[in-house]
């Protein structure tokens, strides 16, 4: 089953080289990685490089959900959406 933007929790400013923004499945486990969100939406294009997944005991990504965050979100707008 596809993934949507609401099944994701996002980074707060880290970001793919392909300039789409880290995120993880909300039921990822500890055990879990960051990956690229397209990549894990589906919708990511293949002629452009996309980062390694960073696993959770290895890599710090700040999460838009942490206080620290303010906020901060790679998450994308959608038109129409409330701010
Ligand atoms: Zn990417």
């Amino acid at each position: 089953m596809a993934l949507t933007p609401d099944d994701l929790v996002y980074s707060a400013t880290a970001r793919c080289t392909c300039g789409a923004g880290l995120a993880h499945p909300k039921t990822a486990s500890t055990n879990g990685c960051w990956d690229c969100s397209e990549i894990l939406l589906g919708t990511a294009r293949r002629d452009v490089k996309h980062i390694a997944r960073l696993p959770f005991i290895f890599y710090k990504v700040s999460s838009e959900n942490h206080p620290s965050a303010l906020r901060a979100t790679t998450r994308p707008v959608l038109a129409g959406a409330p701010l």
